[in-house]
């Protein structure tokens, strides 16, 4: 791949555009350029799809245990290029090197490791009926379409393509134009592993490109990880040709702290489903709902720790461990939500400022911040900011709790932090949220489905249940007597 301009990756090879039209990339760190895009155009769009329809033929009909060994060995390779390629994740994403090195190749890796060892074994069924009887296929769908988020760009990646080629798809993926590399790298990897051409082909651009894919009618599928807005009108592209869609979409999540919790625990989860990524994750808890009696000690702790811990600095050193956020753009939208979670009266009680680290003087740093004195009905507390800016409220009763950690059209996450295992497992049954943790946060093993409830997404990914949603079943009925009828 060359350093300075990367191109569409369709069939097995970098491919050029015709009118060369694209963009840059700029490091979230320094806010230089890093390399340009081409930008897929229409004749490139379609020369993909073409490109799917092909492969899809040639993958579907690839015997389960081939398709699980091809994909082990891309698994393989990831875990051997660990450290090329979460640097490059850290230079795209701003993210810090010690958070790269360990998660993101190796979840992705994980993913595409998991679904293969998981597809020889997804067998129809069959059942009698009298003489007579029926079995089901479970059959992949076509060509897929995946859209991926900037946070976790080769993560994001993997996980799409893992489930969708264990089940025999073939896959179009679109990265984020903010963070265009990852994917192109998995598509070289799959290559080299041996997945046949056209299998998962990688087009770059914005919204546009998206959505001339999103509204093809050769597009069996579009799982999408954005914001909820994009899902919304992806969805609504995507039902003109009644297309299946995933959304994994965004989320406002609460973290309830009771007073019997571990206070150095809770302090540390509040922490990670804030700071962790800079705040950028979408199942972050920064709602932090904090019970009166243990609030002084729980908040007297994390300003402690976040003063003392906290290290903004440049992505690479591997002492950083709160790194750029992804554009001046956004870096511009998260100080107006701090200016704004002032101007509403909440008690701005760390951070709050834009930073500018020794060496990255114009990279997007702000400090990890705090609020306290925060009420349901602010901006701060209602709206998701994408960044590290932790709202704290203060609760007295569990009921109460729970009604206002549920008062959100969001439903992504939510965590709890307590030792009384009854209460625990009580509240958790009462969250409206599709991924939930009790004395954790964050974690998120492949074998475990995730996805969001209300607008917060469509479908899981991850999971057995994620399989299933790459394929179709077809029954199949089967007369063992001579067949009669009325006419
Ligand atoms: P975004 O919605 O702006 O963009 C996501 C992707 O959609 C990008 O590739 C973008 O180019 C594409 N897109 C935009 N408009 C489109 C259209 N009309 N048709 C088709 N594609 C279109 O989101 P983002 O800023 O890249 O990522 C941050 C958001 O993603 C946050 O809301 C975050 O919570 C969410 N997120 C969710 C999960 C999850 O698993 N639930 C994971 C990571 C991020």
């Amino acid at each position: 791949m060359s350093s300075t301009l990367l191109k569409n990756f369709i069939h097995g090879r970098y491919v050029d555009n015709a009118d060369k039209s694209g963009f840059d990339v700029l490091s979230p760190a320094t806010g230089e350029v890093i390399y340009a895009v081409e930008t897929a155009d229409e004749a490139l769009l379609e020369q993909t799809v073409q490109s799917a329809q092909q492969g899809f033929i040639t993958w579907s009909g690839t015997p389960a245990i081939e398709r699980a060994r091809i994909l082990q060995r891309a698994a393989n390779l990831l875990r051997e290029r660990n450290d090329e390629l979460a640097r490059i994740e850290v230079l795209d994403t701003g993210k810090p090197w010690q958070e790269a090195a360990v998660v993101d190749v190796q979840t992705g890796a994980d993913a595409i490791e998991y679904f293969a060892n998981l597809c020889p074994s997804m067998m129809g069924e069959q059942q009698s009926v009298g003489d007579d009887f029926f079995y089901t296929r479970h059959e992949p769908l076509g060509v897929c379409f995946g859209i991926g988020a900037w946070n976790y760009p080769l993560q994001i990646a993997c996980w799409k393509a893992a489930v969708a080629l264990a089940a025999g798809n073939s896959m179009i993926f679109k990265p984020s134009e903010e963070t265009p590399r990852g994917a192109a790298l998995l598509a070289e990897i799959f290559i080299e592993a041996g997945v046949p051409e056209g299998v998962f082909n990688v087009v770059q651009g914005d919204g546009k490109v998206g959505q001339y894919l999103v509204q093809h009618a050769a597009i069996a599928k579009v799982s999408l990880t954005g914001e909820v807005g994009t899902g919304k009108k992806v969805m609504a592209a995507a039902a003109g040709t009644l297309k299946k869609v995933t959304m994994e979409l965004g989320g406002k999540s609460p973290l309830i702290v009771f007073d019997d919790a571990d206070i150095d625990e809770a302090v540390t989860g509040a922490m990670l489903g804030n700071f962790y990524t800079q705040g950028e994750v979408c199942t972050n808890g920064t709602r932090v709902f904090v019970h009166e009696s243990c609030y002084d000690t729980f908040m007297a702790r994390l300003i402690k720790r976040t003063k003392d811990n906290v290290i903004v600095g440049n992505p690479l050193d591997p002492k950083t461990n709160l790194g750029a956020l992804i554009s001046h753009k956004h870096l511009q939208k998260v100080l107006s939500y701090i200016q704004i979670g002032i101007d509403e009266g909440a008690t701005l009680a760390f951070g709050g400022q834009q930073l500018k680290p020794e060496g990255c003087e114009n990279g997007n740093f702000v400090s990890p911040t705090i609020f306290t004195n925060c009420t349901d009905d602010m901006r701060i507390t209602r709206e998701e900011i994408f960044g590290p800016v932790m709202s704290v409220l203060k609760f007295s009763s569990e009921d109460e709790v729970i009604k206002r950690a549920n008062n959100t059209d969001f439903g992504l996450a939510a965590g709890i932090f307590c030792q009384d295992i009854r209460r625990a497992h009580r509240v958790i049954a009462q969250l409206q949220a599709g991924i939930c943790w009790i004395n954790a946060y964050g974690n998120s093993p492949v074998e475990m489905p995730v996805g969001g409830y209300k607008q917060s997404g469509i479908g899981r990914e991850n999971g057995v249940e994620a399989f299933k949603s790459y394929t179709q079943t077809k029954s199949i009925y089967v007369g063992m007597n001579k067949l009669e009828g009325p006419f």
